[in-house]
């Protein structure tokens, strides 16, 4: 286990893959339920709307948008720049990244996968799952 600084208030705690501790989780998942309902009720609000109505700060309605949980109307939102694409910078509507890069990501890490060597990326996910998995690379004869 890690004891890691949590990205939303600050303070360190035990980690177990989580860049976030557990009270902020559960925090934002009850925020996500308040944002979520606001938005259903009023299509088109934006950020600083909708953070001042629902009282939830900006930068958790980020993290959702981050997430996947969230989407924003128009690619970036307003300005273009609320969300952008953490590889080419492209306004994005949710997630991290936009398609294209998306695609491309899953490319290369099926071509590391293929000569043999793990991807960077996913070095974190695996340890905190092991598998006794196998899998062969030859065809059978
Ligand atoms: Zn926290
Ligand atoms: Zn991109």
């Amino acid at each position: 286990m890690n004891i890691i600084q949590c990205k939303i208030c600050k303070k360190p705690f035990h980690s177990v893959g989580s860049k976030i501790c557990s009270d902020c989780l559960q925090r934002i998942d009850k925020d996500f339920f308040i944002v979520r309902d606001y938005i259903y009720d009023n299509q088109g609000a934006d950020i600083d709307t909708v953070s001042e109505a629902t009282g939830v700060e900006k930068f958790i309605i980020l993290h959702l948008l981050k997430e996947g949980r969230l989407e924003l109307a128009t690619p970036g939102g307003a300005g273009g720049t609320m969300l952008n694409c953490e590889v080419c910078k492209k306004p994005i509507i949710t997630g991290r990244m936009c398609e294209g890069c998306k695609s491309k990501v899953s490319e290369t890490i099926q071509k590391s996968v293929e000569g043999g060597k793990p991807p960077a990326q996913n070095k974190k996910q695996d340890a905190s799952k092991p598998t006794n998995k196998m899998h062969t690379r030859y065809d059978k004869q």
